[in-house]
């Protein structure tokens, strides 16, 4: 790339914009994006029942909003669909004690990416025998903590991995436990992105055993000769966000086929087959995700005929949806601090503003780094109030000492928003939390489950203190008060007059 003074060359490259034309309505909520429960009371966004303005000057912004209606009835949309099989809620995408609790009660399974993760599921309760352990450098230490709790699967990722487990699984064994039930995750040479797949005879990555170099056969067959181990199945993963499902189809027809060379090397029927997450959530108004009902539908057709083809019986079927139980049900709500204005250049394509307001927030990458780190695209309303004022061409940034500190990167909103006025970001439910930093020593935001008008904060705000008793100057100094970390009480959040 060539270096250039910032500005003016950027700007004259007429470039239309990719907010597109401005939506009739700014305000409006695209039941298609927005959670279940989402809709304006009197001009204001209200969520499960409760209005953002109560919600923020009670919690602070920035603010996750969880709907639990949303959530849960996503939980159930999922189990309904895949009657028969076993969903596994992927919880990197978002876990705490209290989701934990609900995807258990909702009868689901959960897969864990972490030793961590692990402990936070056992510690909420969740029963070990519906817990899968993923990861592809598992530590001994998490291996110990899987094989001692009893958890439902551990889904190995590599040689190294069986040679750690093999001892803990035989110790077990010897102590007159079960062999330790285990998936071998295969790398298919599927990779899926949104609307499309490549197939490859060989993948380039750092996760599972490759299908094509015989590796995977090599560590079914091993798994299946260890008698403290128990091969119950073969796993496979294929990307993220994908609406379409040829890329399943595709991966299902080489990791059957896997099951296939299984049985010739070993006579060994193996009963399960998890196809993995990475179904498709519509973050703007035009995504187009493939409903739960159909994706089991065509799942379910694809695997019975490959298994008519190599002639055997039909596997249970698993799959791990992340960001389709957790994503659409939260928002998350900032308030505006301050708007600029930025000229665009003198010459733009004919009738395309001139001009970008820089709307900044009071949160960022920090807790939604989402559109920095993948250029993910978000969606926002102005929430306190409804406007009609005219359309202005916006980019919603955070407060971050970083210029790559983007929310939302082109949007309308009414050019009458304000200082004061709190903004909703729709379909941060998954990896926002999750992913959350403290970068320039922001604090992570709390999560408020909202339900029939009832809001319960489910995990709290981070505070300073917190973040001063991991420094070793600073574990007694109190933060100060009153805390920069703490909104004011009666903060008079989106009270714009
Ligand atoms: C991340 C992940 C998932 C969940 O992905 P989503 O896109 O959130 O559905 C499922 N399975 C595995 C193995 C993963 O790594």
């Amino acid at each position: 790339m060539r270096a250039h003074p910032a500005g003016p060359l950027h700007g004259s490259i007429a470039q239309p914009t990719p907010a597109g034309a401005p939506p009739a309505d700014l305000g409006a909520l695209d039941p298609h994006v927005w959670p279940r429960t989402a809709r304006r009371v009197d001009g204001e966004v209200h969520l499960g029942g409760r209005p953002v303005t109560e919600l923020a000057r009670t919690h602070g912004t920035p603010l996750f909003v969880l709907d639990e209606t949303d959530l849960r009835g996503r939980a159930a949309d999922f189990a309904t669909a895949f009657d028969g099989a076993d969903v596994h809620y992927a919880s990197k995408a978002f876990l705490c004690g209290q989701l934990a609790r609900w995807i258990a009660e909702d009868g689901l399974h959960l897969d864990a990416c972490s030793g961590n993760e692990l402990a936070l599921a056992l510690a909420a309760g969740f029963p070990p025998e519906r817990i899968a352990l993923h990861g592809n450098n598992k530590s001994p230490v998490e291996l110990r903590l899987a094989v001692d709790a009893g958890i439902g699967r551990v889904v190995l990722d590599s040689f190294d991995e069986i040679d750690r487990l093999v001892p803990l699984a035989a110790a077990r064994v010897a102590a007159g436990g079960a062999p330790v039930p285990v998936l071998v995750r295969s790398t298919v040479g599927i990779e899926a992105h949104t609307h499309e797949f490549i197939a490859t005879a060989h993948e380039d990555q750092k996760f599972g055993f490759s299908l094509a170099t015989g590796d995977a056969l090599t560590a079914a067959v091993r798994v299946i000769r260890e008698p403290a181990l128990r091969l119950a199945g073969l796993h496979s993963h294929i990307g993220s966000q994908i609406f379409d499902t040829a890329g399943f189809e595709a991966a299902a027809h080489r990791v059957v086929g896997l099951l296939g060379q299984v049985h010739q090397a070993t006579g060994e029927v193996l009963g399960e087959l998890n196809l993995g997450g990475g179904f498709g959530i519509a973050y703007l108004a035009e995504d187009d995700p493939v409903s739960p009902a159909d994706v089991a539908r065509r799942l379910r057709a694809v695997v019975e005929a490959e298994c008519a083809m190599v002639g055997l019986p039909v596997p249970r079927l698993a799959v791990e949806p992340g960001r389709a139980i957790a994503g659409p049900g939260t928002v998350t709500l900032y308030e505006i601090g301050t708007i600029k204005p930025v000229r665009l250049g003198a010459s733009g394509t004919p009738g395309a503003p001139l001009v970008r307001n820089y709307v900044s927030v009071d949160g960022g990458m920090s807790d939604n780094i989402r559109t920095a780190l993948y250029d993910a695209a978000y969606t926002c309303v102005l929430a306190n109030r409804v406007s009609d004022a005219p359309p202005a061409l916006c980019r919603v940034v955070g407060k971050h000492c970083e210029s790559g500190d983007v929310l939302v990167r082109d949007l309308w909103l009414p050019s009458d928003v304000q200082p004061g006025d709190l903004l909703a970001v729709a379909a941060t439910g998954a990896y926002c939390w999750s992913m959350a930093s403290n970068y320039n020593y922001l604090l992570k935001p709390p999560v408020v489950a909202v339900r029939e008008g009832v809001a319960t904060e489910i995990v709290r705000r981070q505070t300073l203190s917190d973040v001063f008793a991991l420094d070793a100057v600073l574990t007694d100094v109190p933060a100060p008060s009153p805390a920069i970390d703490q909104p004011a009480p009666e903060h008079p959040v989106g009270t714009t007059s």
